[in-house]
Parts: structure tokens; sequence; C-alpha cells
């Protein structure tokens, strides 16, 4: 077993989000890790949506973490097999083969590989369930007492072309609703009108400022109102609206004041609910575990590495502030561009790469 074989053989296991359940690619990589002397857990927040855990006991551990889905296909027709793992001039194919299943073998692999190596600090490796959707599985662990353990460093592996990627906007996504009496729509001054309120409420957040400092890295919070959906009929005073509001947030934006916010300024006509909300991650460029990783990343890679963002969230959302706002890298094999994408594939040098930068940061962290 190598991790490119391993990438393969994870590809051919239909892993989509939510009609194909991750159980059996847990089960591959966990065989694999308890041959390698983990202690591994299987956890599951739906049947057959399984995470799992797996450890190698010790103080300060150093975290992998990895998602076992997948995003559907998509209309358009693929040129490759989705599901069949060909390699053709020194591209991997296949759904999940950049986002992120090569990463998920690198990483095993690189557990593999230290399997003999005598460990001062702990090792834990988290392949979960359920990312695609909201990071349902990471938020299940999280929620489960003594099932994430200790860590005192993270690495995601994440697609990002094995550039070390020390941050990532949140997102809060709301479903404003507004609500009216409905009338003729040749009476409306006897109804009251959910559209023209849903109206306002949409361009009160045109102006709206977050007040804070952009960061170097990510820049700015953003705010888009994504929908607009009211009314029935044209000759009916509308009784209901709603408009979407898409959010992405920095991390020195909290979720929860902002929320505040902004019902304080869309008043109480407009009803909130939370869709989605995961926070920003950060790590500065200065934290000795992100030096750490730079220098195993230019010697896996023979080029010089500088930290760079991503605009997607990950799974760090959720584990990050579960295990106390450890530093936290994402790095990984697959291509940024080539996530959710009609033929997907990786290179595979570049997941060799990964494992041979997985194995430095491993052994630098838990075997120095
Ligand atoms: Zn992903």
């Amino acid at each position: 077993m190598n991790a490119v074989e391993l990438t393969r053989e994870l590809v051919r296991i239909d892993t989509i989000n939510p009609t194909s359940p991750e159980k059996p690619c847990a089960e591959r990589a966990g065989r694999l890790l308890q041959d390698a002397g983990f202690a591994v857990q299987a956890f599951e927040f739906a049947p057959g949506r399984t995470s799992l855990v797996a450890r190698r006991d010790g103080p300060e551990a150093l975290c992998f973490v990895g998602h076992l889905d997948t995003v559907p296909l998509g209309a358009a027709k693929w040129s490759r097999d989705p599901f069949g793992g060909e390699i053709s001039a020194g591209r991997l194919y296949g759904r999940g083969s950049s986002d992120m299943k090569s990463g998920v073998a690198a990483m095993v692999e690189a557990a593999v590989q230290l399997a003999r190596t005598p460990l001062r600090r702990g090792l834990t490796l988290l392949l979960v369930a359920g990312e695609e959707t909201g990071c349902e599985g990471a938020a299940h662990l999280a929620r489960t007492p003594g099932a994430l353990g200790n860590a005192a460093a993270m690495i995601v592996g994440e697609p990002t072309g094995n550039v070390p990627v020390v941050g990532h906007k949140g997102a809060l996504w709301l479903r404003a609703r507004t609500r009216g009496i409905t009338a003729h729509g040749s009476m409306p001054d006897k109804g009251d009108n959910a559209v023209l309120k849903a109206a306002r409420a949409a361009l009160s957040l045109a102006d709206f400022r977050f007040e804070v400092q952009p960061d170097p890295l990510l820049g700015g919070p953003t705010l888009n109102v994504g929908t607009l959906h009211g009314g029935l009929n044209v000759n009916s005073v509308p009784d209901e609206a709603v408009i979407g509001i898409d959010i992405r947030t920095i991390p020195s934006v909290r979720h929860a004041p902002l929320r505040e916010r902004l019902q304080q300024r869309l008043g109480p006509e407009v009803q909130l609910e939370t869709l989605v909300d995961l926070e920003g991650v950060r790590t500065r460029e200065d934290d000795p575990f992100v030096q750490r990783v730079c220098d195993a990343v230019a010697r896996a890679t023979g080029e010089k590495a500088r930290p760079g963002a991503a605009t997607y969230f990950t799974d760090a959302s959720v584990l990050t502030p579960a295990y106390g706002g450890v530093p936290t890298v994402v790095l990984g094999p697959g291509e940024m561009a080539l996530c959710h994408q009609t033929d997907e594939h990786c290179r595979v040098d570049r997941i060799e790469q990964a494992v041979a930068a997985y194995v430095e940061i491993a052994r630098g962290w838990c075997a120095p």
C-alpha cells in the first residue's frame, strides 16, 4: 500500500454526501491504522455516517484531520470514470481525488510509516464524515464527551496544492423572515405587506459596516443578500417573505454578537434563523508550528513555502475551538481550484510530497 494506491482505492468507494455513507471508507482506513498500532474508534452521527478517531496516546498530541465524504458529481458529463481512480499523465482522476481522499490517504500512509517510531507526544487522526454539508461529523465528535482527546496542534488535509494555509474565513448563513397580513390586491390598505418589509430589510443590509480591521491575508468580512422570495400571486398582499443572507467573516468577528447587531438593525419585524454557523480560523505566520510546517513543506517539495489563505471553510471551524484554539495549518495535496469540479483530479507527485511533509511534521513534533 502507498498513498497513491490508497487514494485510488478510496476514490473507488462512492461517498457522495448525503446519498452514500462514509462507513466503507472509514473501515478501510481504520484497518490500516489499527495495523499501524493506533487505537481506533468509530462514531456515527447517523446510520453509516462514520467518523474515525485513531490515536497513539501521549501528551500535546498532533492532530491530522480529513473528511471522507464528497460532493455530488454535478450535471455535466465526466470525461473519466468519477469512481475509477484512473491515472493519466501524472494525474489521478475521480470525485474526491483532490477534495480530499488524496489528503486522507497521505495522512494514513504517513501514520503507517511512523508505526515503528517511538513517540514522546500523541498522534491523532480524525477522519470525519459529513464535512461537505456543514461539518456534521466534526461537530458530532466535538459534542461527544471524550471523543476528541487532547491536541496541541492541528493539520487539516484539505486541498491547498501543498501550500501551508494559515487561515480561512467563516460562514454565517441566515434566513430572515418577515410576516404580514394578506388582503385582496385591489385593497392593499386592508393588508400588511411582507414583501415591502423584506425589501426594507434587504436595503438596510446593503450598507452594513462590520467595523473591524481587515486581516492581512483574508481581507475583510463580506455580506451578500443572496435570495429574496415573497408573495404568491400578483393580485394579493403578500403575508410572508424570506431573505437569504450569506456572511463571510474573519476570525476577529464573533458570530453571536454579529447576529445580535444584525437583529437590532433589522428590527423586531424580522425573524432571523441561522442556517450555517462556522467561524473563521487564523494562526499567526510567526507561530513556531507554522514555521515547522513551512520547513517540512520546503524540504518535501524543494520549494520555499510561504503561508497562504483559503476561501473555503474546513472542519477547523469546529475543531480548532474544540481543542482550545490550537495552532492550525491547512495543508493537502489536492488542487484548490479543482474542488467540486467535473473531471476533478490530483497531481500524483503532490500526493507523494504530502506524505513526505506529513511524516516530517509528525516526526519533528512527536519524536524529536
Ligand atoms: Zn473538502
